[in-house]
């Protein structure tokens, strides 16, 4: 089914997170058993454009690992695994993979792709799941490094048009990617506190500005092929 694609569709649980609404909601469970990776906190240095960037929390490594879980129960908790799940696709995969990448060629980050098992699990998992069935009806979401049990996973809306292939450099679903992923490595949305002449996606893809003073929420007019 096509739905207008609202850019906010692009958001995450951590915006959300940030007004306190989800945050710790899964605190109680035990911890991932996570390769290599786990949270700490960011001090923000007082520049505006990089302190309206963090949102407090960062990966205690730059290497991190990666899985498409073949199994919701791989997961270890409750929540998006429990709605309609079903692995990533294998085209999606690949655009992920290179999505990935672009994050590595601009920052001191590599990503390690494993098989996710019931004993072995990466830092940062990607699933599709019912998203709107647990009450977020967006194109995706992600978890800040800090946010316990899922702190880093990617969760894609299962049934949204957005993540049919094929997939580009330049489609607003490998942007998407680009911005979910930001969440997973601890990046907010900067939206009102940039310079507000920065305050636009030729500055930051975390933006909910397209360009600077464009009202927000607004609708994207693009309907993906
Ligand atoms: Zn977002």
């Amino acid at each position: 089914m096509k739905r207008p694609l609202r850019h906010g569709r692009a958001a995450s649980r951590a915006e959300r997170a940030q007004t306190g609404s989800s945050r710790g909601r899964f605190a109680s469970q035990a911890p991932k058993e996570r390769t290599t990776a786990t949270s700490q906190s960011v001090t923000r240095p007082g520049i505006q454009d990089i302190d309206a960037l963090l949102e407090g929390s960062r990966w205690n490594t730059g290497n991190l690992t990666f899985s498409f879980p073949a199994r919701a129960s791989f997961c270890g908790y409750s929540g998006e695994p429990d709605n309609s799940f079903a692995p990533v696709a294998s085209e999606l995969q690949t655009a992920v993979r290179a999505a990935l990448a672009a994050w590595s060629s601009v920052a001191n980050l590599t990503f390690t792709e494993i098989t996710e098992t019931s004993s072995r699990h990466a830092d940062m998992h990607f699933g599709m799941s019912d998203l709107t069935a647990i009450g977020n009806d967006r194109g995706g979401e992600a978890f800040f490094p800090d946010q316990g049990v899922p702190g880093g996973d990617v969760w894609l809306q299962a049934d949204d048009s957005l993540w049919n292939p094929p997939f580009f450099l330049g489609a607003f679903a490998f942007f998407a990617l680009m911005h979910e992923i930001g969440h997973a490595l601890g990046f907010q949305h900067p939206t009102g506190l940039l310079e507000p002449s920065h305050d636009g996606w030729d500055y930051s893809l975390m933006d909910y500005r397209a360009f600077p003073g464009q009202p927000t929420p607004f609708t994207y007019p693009f309907v993906p092929a």
